[in-house]
């Protein structure tokens, strides 16, 4: 697999893509639609293009329209779009400009100036990314944080009632945390919160997501998931920690497990119960499981 940014050419026309693909095709991996349909299909496919380049006259359906379209979708709203027309008015220049475009090329292209434009708009939609992926990840653990997870998880609760999917909570804490920082100091301190958010990611499935919620504690969100196969994970990740051994030191957790119930209103509720069993856990001892009620 090549890193190379993708460029997804669009136009009815296949010598202009030709045109299009040899001013690019050295710095970029190149996909090509041939009509407006065919465009919105792609742009959704991965690879996911990180720029399109779309002509406004195509038969099925015009370019101004799939901006729009790409733009009003969450999933496409992000991708760079470049105009490529032959119009060269400048009522057209702005029209594009006004739905969203981020340039707006005229044919006949001159290929510098294509490279250079592109070469842009593609820089700047990777920094946005990574800005993006920033504010959603903990800076220490590499784990989502917070409020990424409040997001994510309210999104997850509307699709387990559609669907009828159960969907269940893990939340953990570290046992007598304080402890590893009196005693090794904070630099230990995170190497363990370290380790750890490694052992939570390789037991993580693609529809789990694993999140960073406060100093030591964590939180394990479980896609179709029970709350008895919650707490089998739940038991699994808790003697995976007794044997972690980070730095040296023996640590333990305590999990909190919840089921999604149609009675959590919010996301609140659902974590409120979660560490309700979590302070039970803690009261019976430390390093366990418990399970919450509904
Ligand atoms: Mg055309």
């Amino acid at each position: 697999m090549s890193d190379k940014p993708i460029v997804l050419i669009v136009d009815d026309i296949p010598s202009n893509i030709k045109v299009l693909a040899n001013c690019l095709k050295d710095h970029y991996q190149i996909k090509v639609a041939t009509g407006g349909s065919d465009c919105l299909r792609l742009a959704v496919s991965d690879p996911i293009p990180d720029l399109i380049l779309l002509d406004i006259e195509m038969p099925d359906i015009g370019g101004y329209e799939v901006c729009q379209t790409l733009q009003s979708q969450p999933n496409t709203q992000d991708i760079p779009i470049i105009f490529v027309t032959a119009r060269d008015e400048d009522s057209n220049e702005e029209k594009g400009l006004q739905m969203g475009a981020v340039d707006y090329i005229t044919k006949p292209v001159r290929p510098s100036i294509v490279l250079a434009r592109v070469n842009t708009h593609v820089t700047l939609k990777r920094q946005r990314d990574t800005l993006k992926a920033i504010a959603l990840k903990d800076q220490l653990t590499d784990l989502y944080n917070r409020y990424y997870l409040l997001e994510a998880a309210e999104q997850r609760m509307a699709n387990a009632i559609r669907h009828e999917d159960p969907m269940s909570l893990l939340l953990m804490d570290i046992d007598h945390f304080k402890q590893v920082n009196d005693q090794h100091g904070h630099l230990i301190g995170d190497d363990v919160l370290k380790s750890l958010a490694l052992l939570l990611t390789e037991n993580c499935r693609k529809e789990d997501i694993a999140a960073r919620f406060g100093g030591e504690e964590f939180v394990i969100l479980l896609g179709h998931c029970d709350q008895v196969f919650a707490a089998q994970k739940a038991e699994s990740i808790r003697r995976e920690v007794e044997q972690l051994n980070p730095k040296g030191l023996s640590i333990t957790v305590s999990i909190g497990v919840a089921q999604f119930s149609i009675n959590d209103e919010t996301i609140e509720r659902l974590l409120d119960r979660a560490d309700r069993a979590l302070y039970q856990a803690k009261e019976q001892g430390r390093n366990r499981v418990i399970v919450a009620e509904y």
